[in-house]
């Protein structure tokens, strides 16, 4: 059976949930093996994790510079594996990160780059939703290894037991004078609610939450369900929430398990980051508001009346 490459998201020696998805989208198409990019030492710590999720192989591409030079040793370990292994496919994570691994590296390899899948499918082609998720598209590279973004959270994580049997990939030196440098690391202080892109739970303000203060409805509301919180442009505009919250066509993509729409008129570019949510409930005193025609509940009304009465009957049923 082919090999199906998969780049590893890690941070602090923890998988990123997107792997997980990858992994399970890679074992459509062919055996899935693991690429580990990091600093000596980093498979060993990721490899438990890989082989829950069907790696049959990690391929460890360690060195001190892995982590100093921006994409550029990642583009290096796929290129080297995928050189030797003539994979079916290189999936990567549609990050702004994955993004620009998968181009580098398609380049590299003279074949397809393949971005922002939503689905992999056996025979090569993979789903794409595009213009807003107006339009679905099924795709698939007409020549050479296929490079495929995968959107995360949009394929589901099924555990399945590999060997991840280990081999080691030396990565070529870095040219300094063609890369860029990372010279310092300062992690985001972001508190305990998990992350916009991994969160299986979302919960969004609009310009419908009216200020930044009020936006403590909207966090209240996440809290309680363990949610991330996400904000519509035009309430990062209005300067009612930070921008790295932004959900949408210029903001982040996110596809969880729940998504709460509060005071969201489900404008398109918004709905493009959101609407492969698996269950959508919008909350606008506008009936007519477009969101509801994505969303599978819908209620009609002031969202400061609606959502402490969700918040305090989610707390209830905690309790
Ligand atoms: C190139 C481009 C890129 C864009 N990218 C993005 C993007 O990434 N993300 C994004 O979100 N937008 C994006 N936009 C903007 C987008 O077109 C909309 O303007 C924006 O999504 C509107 O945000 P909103 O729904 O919060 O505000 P509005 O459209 O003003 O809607 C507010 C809603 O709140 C409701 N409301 C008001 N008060 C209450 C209340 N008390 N209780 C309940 N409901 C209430 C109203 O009925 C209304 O439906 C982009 C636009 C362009 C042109």
């Amino acid at each position: 059976m082919a090999e199906v490459l998969v780049l590893v998201d890690h941070v602090d020696g923890e998988v990123k949930k997107s792997t997980f998805e990858l992994l399970t989208a890679a074992r459509a198409l062919g055996e899935a093996s693991a690429v580990v990019v990091g600093t000596p030492g980093t498979a060993g710590k990721v490899k438990d994790a890989l082989a829950s999720y069907g790696a049959a192989k990690v391929y460890a591409a360690e060195s001190d510079d892995a982590t100093g030079y921006l994409v550029t040793p990642k583009v290096d370990a796929l290129a080297t594996v995928a050189e030797q292994a003539s994979p079916a496919a290189v999936l990567v994570s549609a990050t702004a990160d994955g993004k620009e691994v998968s181009g580098r590296l398609a380049i590299r390899l003279g074949g397809a780059v393949l971005v922002d899948a939503v689905g992999v499918n056996a025979d090569g082609s993979v789903d794409q939703s595009i213009f807003g998720g107006a339009f679905s598209v099924k795709s698939k590279a007409a020549k050479g290894t296929p490079v495929v973004s995968v959107r995360p959270g949009a394929v589901e994580a099924e555990q399945a037991d590999g060997a991840a049997a280990e081999e080691t990939v030396a990565l070529p030196a870095v040219d300094p004078a063609k890369s860029a440098k990372v010279t310092g690391v300062e992690p985001v202080v972001g508190g305990d609610r998990p992350e916009l892109t991994e969160a299986s739970i979302v919960v969004s303000g609009g310009r419908g939450v009216g200020s930044a203060e009020k936006f403590d409805v909207v966090e209240k509301l996440a809290d309680s369900l363990g949610a991330a919180v996400g904000a519509s442009r035009a309430a990062v505009d209005s300067g009612y929430y930070p921008a790295q919250f932004q959900v949408g066509q210029t903001g982040k993509t996110v596809s969880p398990q729940l998504y709460v729409a509060l005071g969201i008129s489900g404008a398109i570019q918004h709905r493009a980051g959101m609407q492969t949510s698996k269950t959508i409930v919008a909350v606008n005193k506008d009936a007519e508001a477009p969101i509801f025609e994505i969303a599978d509940f819908g209620v009609v009304g002031d969202l400061f009346d609606v959502a402490p009465q969700l918040t305090d009957e989610v707390a209830k049923r905690k309790g």
